[in-house]
């Protein structure tokens, strides 16, 4: 369980270990966390479900080691395990593939053009090396045994690390000391006696830029701005209020939602505009795929599954038919759908997102986020202030 002071996973580099079963995966990343957090044991593909241990890595700062299942083996649980594996790989920041000997390395090379495509540093590690061991091209040695080459995979990680963009949720919307009004609605959908997860990136991060932020439900929304000697330099709705907020603001100062601020972090903006009007565009009887990222119990007025294709029907008069996928569940086939709508991401990474995204594009299915949907539906998206990506 992560301390209430803890990184969120979501904040973190998440480092992939790959490989066929048995090439010292677990070993692995005991050695490099410098803990035993995974399983080892000599009985071919025994790491069934995913491993992840979370610290401090040196200079990287936070950083989630995730031990998959092996890929392509021939043991039993090899389909439960190729899909674990699928949901690592559909994560993983940096991806480490371990290989143990040339036959295996050419196999290897087709999980690395995966991550290639993806544009996801691979680096690939001999395992279970002794130094008599012939040397692979392209390999970092790693005896965890002896010690071997841990030093430079080490090195190898921080370098990469440090090369991945670190995306804020603010982008250039916000400047320092500028004065920011936040829309919150308390109703059902809101989680009882706490703030959702944007909501506190988007605070913690106004107030590292020294920014004076005011909070309102939305009905303490015209008494605010009675009191305030003038209008914010920004007003970040949530989005399903956006209507609402507009009218108030009536076009007095930049005005945007969480879930925008959230898509542009998380995915690809222009991705996801294009798959709104997609969905402009969807028939009677579409199929919808609801994705979410995280397994939140589903409130009476779950915006995923209840609001949001309402307004889409609504809006278009048809009638949709809608799938969940929750957590980390993806379908590897998205041939069945016509749109994909994705939550905003918050309890993972972006690479997760972004995954997605190039699985959408290779099925040929528009793509597109709660916030952008809605902002679509309303005709509001010449109106809302978008971050540069
Ligand atoms: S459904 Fe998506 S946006 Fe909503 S809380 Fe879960 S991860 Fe965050």
């Amino acid at each position: 369980m992560q301390s209430m002071n803890a990184t969120p996973n979501a904040d973190r580099i998440q480092i992939g270990i790959f490989g066929k079963t048995n090439t010292g995966k677990s070993s692995l990343i005991n050695a490099l966390t410098g803990q035993k957090v995974s399983v080892v044991s000599e009985m071919e593909g025994t790491t069934t479900d995913p491993v992840f241990k979370s610290m401090e890595y040196d200079s990287l700062g936070p950083v989630l080691f995730m031990d998959s299942p092996g890929s392509c083996d021939t043991t039993q649980l090899s389909g439960e395990r190729a899909g674990q594996t699928m949901r690592i790989m559909r994560r993983a920041d940096i991806a480490v593939i371990l290989t143990t000997d040339e036959k295996d390395l050419e196999r290897e090379k087709e999980l690395a053009r995966w991550f290639e495509d993806r544009k996801v540093p691979v680096i690939f590690v001999q395992s279970r090396a002794d130094e008599s061991d012939q040397m692979l091209p392209g390999c970092i040695r790693v005896s965890v045994r002896t010690g071997e080459g841990l030093g430079e995979l080490k090195e190898a990680l921080i370098r990469l690390g440090n090369q991945i963009p670190k995306n804020t949720v603010l982008g250039n919307l916000v400047k320092e000391k500028d004065s920011v009004l936040l829309v919150m609605p308390q109703d059902a959908s809101a989680p009882k006696g706490r703030l959702i997860l944007p909501q506190v990136q988007v605070m913690r991060e106004l107030l590292d830029r020294h920014c004076v932020i005011t909070c309102v439900a939305p009905e303490e929304l015209g008494q605010a701005l009675s009191v305030m000697t003038h209008m914010p330099d920004l007003v970040i709705t949530d989005s399903q209020v956006f209507d609402r907020v507009d009218d108030v603001i009536g076009g007095r100062c930049p005005l945007t939602s969480f879930s925008i601020l959230m898509a542009a972090a998380k995915g690809d903006l222009e991705v996801f505009l294009d798959g709104a009007n997609a969905m402009m565009r969807l028939q009677n009887g579409a199929r919808v795929l609801i994705a979410e990222t995280c397994t939140h119990a589903p409130k009476e007025e779950d915006i995923g599954r209840v609001k949001l294709p309402n307004l889409i029907q609504k809006k278009l008069g048809i009638t949709i038919k809608t799938t969940v996928a929750a957590g980390l569940d993806f379908p590897k086939d998205l041939s069945d759908y016509d749109l994909v709508l994705q939550c905003g991401g918050c309890m993972n990474n972006r690479r997760q997102i972004l995954s997605r995204i190039e699985d959408a594009k290779a099925a040929g299915v528009p793509i597109t986020n709660y916030g952008i949907a809605i902002a679509k539906l309303g005709g509001i998206t010449d109106r809302v202030s978008l971050p540069e990506s």
